[in-house]
């Protein structure tokens, strides 16, 4: 059900398309029917637009002491793998991959994924993130649980099955039903993607199948890009090639594109990433985690590339808050370089909101003003880690949490009001998250 609101005398953060990110204290805030109809100082035009559009069928909503800002959006994940939670830990990145995580994966179900997906959810939107990117299998479990939490969704379908010749191949048909799937049952909120995982893990006829597919289909792909040095020497040794130009030769980058991690680029690749449609996530904490290394935003971002912050997968960060995504990647690019000027507040308040959302296929959401869609979250600001509150904008990336969100909306709904979880059943979801988490982590 879409709510009609009136947030009154509230704090409003929000970034502007063309300009700096918005800070106004004591603000008013209309929605109806999904979207915003004013942001701005004055109450009496606010009531007047909900008044226009729903009568006098709204909420007034207290915002003394609040924070309003766009609902966040998680740029890269695999949502289900909260149920290797703590399972696989301490180890580099191709020993967690190939020893931790694929003997675990080999077990998984359906219903292990939709079960896993349905707690990254719910704790993605306890942390005020409304929108997110998932990069796993079964992923028809996976659009069944993000419509059920009624969450955002860019989700990557994998489509690759055994032909005739023996050879794993990506299949039209399969690729086809996935993308009327999503467009059709999502009501706007789901995005297809195909899935191309890396550089390293196909043989390369299934590269230029994979971009031929994405042409043909005008659809996103999702893929990791440089997140090691070992992925860059043995595709160096393979193709002669650093990963993000073998895969632009191979065809991709002609239609929009996720590419998470980018941390070991060189000058020619950061070009390609700035190329048009492309949303470069950015994962501090698994990079950090898996010991793969830092990723050089500063050079991404003057290179002219679009940057989004990702959690990653739960199995490597480990948990799914971009709270906590925003304020290490300003900590990280000011100790690299050494210059604390680098990624201040605005600038990640920009990058895990409007910039994220756009990058994953949302044009309308991502930002508070009038014609947008109504993706917002409410942050409690009346706690001693926010008190004093100073710079919003500053509090926003340096002093809070996600268990400050006491509310997100997503398209006009609430998914939590006031800390609780509207559309899931949090009790249930985990203790059927836990059941399957028992099986799978029993099984490896
Ligand atoms: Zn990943």
């Amino acid at each position: 059900m879409k709510s009609a609101v009136l947030f009154a005398h509230i704090q409003l953060v929000t970034p502007l398309p063309d300009g700096p990110v918005l800070s106004l204290a004591n603000a008013f805030v209309a929605v109806a029917e999904g979207e915003i109809l004013y942001a701005g100082p004055y109450e009496d035009a606010a009531r007047q637009r909900l008044v226009e559009r729903v009568g006098s069928q709204y909420e007034t909503y207290a915002g003394q002491r609040k924070i309003l800002w766009p609902a966040m959006a998680n740029a890269h994940g695999h949502i289900p793998m909260t149920l290797m939670r703590n399972q696989a830990d301490d180890a580099n990145l191709h020993t967690w991959l190939f020893d931790l995580i694929f003997p675990r994966e080999k077990h998984l179900t359906p219903e292990h994924v939709k079960n896993g997906t349905a707690l990254g959810m719910a704790e993605m939107i306890r942390a005020g993130t409304g929108t997110a990117a998932d990069m796993y299998y079964y992923s028809e479990a996976v659009v069944e649980a993000a419509i059920e939490a009624g969450m955002r969704l860019n989700v990557c379908f994998d489509g690759k099955t055994e032909g005739p010749d023996g050879k794993t191949h990506v299949q039209t048909g399969e690729v086809e039903r996935f993308i009327q799937l999503c467009r059709f049952a999502g009501d706007g909120r789901i995005v297809p993607a195909l899935l191309v995982h890396s550089i390293y893990l196909y043989e390369p006829y299934m590269y230029r199948e994979l971009a031929q597919m994405a042409a043909d289909q005008q659809c996103f792909v999702q893929v990791h890009i440089g997140e090691t040095a070992r992925e860059v020497s043995e595709c160096l040794a393979a193709y002669g090639q650093r990963p993000a130009v073998q895969l632009a030769e191979f065809g991709f980058f002609q239609t929009p594109t996720v590419a998470a991690h980018c941390v070991h680029l060189d000058d020619q690749e950061r070009s390609i990433l700035a190329g048009p449609g492309i949303l470069v996530a950015h994962c501090p904490t698994s990079n950090l985690k898996l010991g793969s290394g830092i990723a050089n935003i500063k050079a991404l971002l003057e290179a002219g590339a679009k940057v989004g912050l990702g959690t990653d997968g739960a199995a490597s960060n480990n948990n799914l808050s971009l709270y906590q995504e925003m304020k290490l990647a300003s900590l990280l690019a000011k100790g690299t370089s050494g210059d604390a000027s680098i990624l201040p507040a605005d600038e990640l308040i920009r990058m895990a909101t409007l910039t994220a959302q756009q990058g994953l296929g949302f044009a309308s959401s991502g930002c508070i003003a009038a014609g947008y869609a109504a993706d917002l979250q409410i942050l409690d600001a009346d706690r001693p880690s926010l008190w004093p509150l100073g710079e919003p904008n500053a509090a926003l990336v340096y002093s809070s949490e996600g268990s400050a969100v006491e509310s997100l909306m997503v398209d006009g709904q609430w998914l939590m009001y006031k800390h609780e979880l509207k559309t899931l059943d949090e009790e249930k979801i985990k203790h059927e998250a836990l059941r399957s988490a028992v099986h799978l982590n029993r099984l490896a």
